[in-house]
């Protein structure tokens, strides 16, 4: 899609993850970001996980599903499965570059990560890339270290460091935003685990991704 001129200076957020389901730790801590620094609109990249890695147990057409019902009444979010398209191993930069060239050079582009991401960022393919692209968001998740695990990655994260959200519509890429997030304990590991041992999920991820989970017969 071209850069529409009108919103040229609007900051545009993308958020990728397996979603293997989608949980409140991910919509909750995404809709505080949006309100903290000003998002219209979030659009969720579900994953194509290459082959070489441990596999989501619900299988791309299911995590897309869960995805869609996760979001039908929240105008927020907005879904882009081209990557579950893919045959090739899709990278988060690959499609960040196609984004970008698609939007334009101009265009302030942010991806959306939680705490635990930013502290494995550097084990991404081409990771250093990422910052030449776009700016990160990072959401707060319980339980996971502030400081970066060496004096190197944590230098690379200060040079990079904004506080102030109205800087990230001023330039198209290159900052790091830690964003005051809500703690929220909610992991898909910890839902699939819970499914599998009979135990409700009620409070950890929207009604009718539950009813879609049971009536698939997910994680059991
Ligand atoms: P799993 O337990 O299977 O590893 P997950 O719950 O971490 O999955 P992903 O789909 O892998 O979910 O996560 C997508 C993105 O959302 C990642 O950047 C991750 O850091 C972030 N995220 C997931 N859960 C939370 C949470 N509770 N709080 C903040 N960020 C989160």
């Amino acid at each position: 899609m071209p850069a529409n001129p009108k919103n040229s200076h609007i900051l545009q957020a993308f958020f990728g993850g397996t979603f293997d389901p989608i949980h409140y730790g991910h919509l909750r801590p995404v809709e505080a970001l949006a309100k903290e620094v000003g998002l219209s609109q979030v659009t969720l990249l579900p994953n194509h996980v290459p082959p070489h890695r441990p596999q989501p147990i619900a299988n791309a057409q299911q995590r897309l599903k869960m995805v869609t019902l996760a979001i039908a009444d929240n105008p927020l979010f907005t879904v882009d499965d081209r990557e579950l398209h893919r045959t090739a191993p899709s990278y988060t930069i690959d499609t960040l570059e196609t984004i970008r060239k698609e939007r334009g050079e101009t265009l302030p582009l942010a991806f959306i990560i939680g705490q635990d991401s930013l502290l494995t960022l550097h084990k991404w393919h081409r990771w250093q890339a990422l910052l030449g692209v776009c700016h990160l968001l990072v959401l707060a998740r319980p339980g996971y270290n502030a400081q970066m695990d060496t004096p190197e990655l944590q230098q690379w994260l200060e040079q990079h460091l904004v506080a102030d959200a109205d800087q990230l519509s001023q330039r198209p890429n290159g900052y790091i935003y830690l964003a005051d997030t809500p703690l929220l304990e909610i992991s898909a590991t910890e839902i699939r685990q819970r499914r599998h041992q009979g135990i409700s999920c009620d409070d950890l991820l929207p009604r009718s991704v539950q009813r879609y989970i049971a009536l698939q017969g997910l994680y059991r």
